[in-house]
């Protein structure tokens, strides 16, 4: 069995004094995290999830409100947990240089020390798969900024299947891409549609049937799905919200 918990819940601007998109999932033989915002290490610090249950970052694209946390995730790894094993840092075609140009703008430079746990960088490509930590992924590509290098999982944990848009509009292939998946964790940044690189709820009504997933979670929610959370017929996630899978 595997445990779900939505660490952040918000778009990238925190609406609705949420946070940024991290979703935790606690399987049998570890654990991973599905982004890594600027405000991701907060929410484990609320919700009481150690950093070393964590084997596995996997990283949808590279906005700041998906990647922005990594390196306080790195350091404080290392000053606050004093970590010994090794992390893998999994995401889209040039997940280590754009981690390391993310590193440095910060301040918290990677390669200057020497560190006492591997960190691993693993590409996915779109359409390709990789078994990694507790997990078998597979990479999908979005319909989001192209220069963000955007993509969606699906990840297989023992016999669950979760499957992860990052951000994305609409596109024709997201239904297939999904199917199957006991959980679609589906970004729904607008109520009306509006934005080629961002789904509504309208876009999700009217396309709802053509999703075959066991359960359908809402998040990446603006200020209009905040305000509706929890009263819409899609059940929307909310930051400490838990699924048993
Ligand atoms: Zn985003
Ligand atoms: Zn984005």
């Amino acid at each position: 069995m595997s445990e779900v918990v939505f660490v952040g819940t918000s778009d990238a601007f925190g609406a609705g004094g949420r946070r940024q998109s991290a979703v935790f999932v606690r399987a049998e033989r570890g654990g991973m995290l599905f982004d890594c915002g600027a405000t991701t290490n907060t929410g484990l610090a609320q919700l009481g999830i150690s950093r070393e249950e964590i084997d596995v970052l996997l990283i949808s694209h590279f906005h700041g409100d998906h990647f922005g946390g990594i390196p306080a995730f790195l350091y404080a790894s290392y000053y606050i947990d004093a970590r010994r094993h090794p992390i893998e840092i999994v995401g889209p075609p040039d997940i280590e240089e754009r981690v390391h140009q993310l590193a440095d703008a910060m301040g918290h430079h990677l390669r200057d020390r020497e560190w006492p746990f591997p960190i691993r960088f693993r590409e996915i490509h779109p359409e390709e798969a990789l078994s990694v930590g507790p997990a078998e992924i597979q990479a999908f590509a979005t319909q989001h900024q192209p220069d963000a290098n955007p993509q969606g999982y699906r990840v297989r944990l023992g016999r669950e299947q979760i499957a992860y848009s990052g951000d994305t509009g609409w596109f024709e292939d997201l239904p297939r891409q999904i199917a199957g998946s006991d959980l679609f964790i589906c970004e729904c940044t607008l109520h009306q549609a509006g934005l080629d690189f961002h789904l509504s709820l309208d876009e999700l009504r009217e396309h709802r049937d053509d999703l075959d997933c066991g359960r359908l979670t809402l998040t990446h929610l603006g200020n209009d799905m905040a305000n509706q959370r929890g009263q819409l017929e899609i059940e929307t996630a909310d930051d400490g919200m838990v699924i048993k899978l």
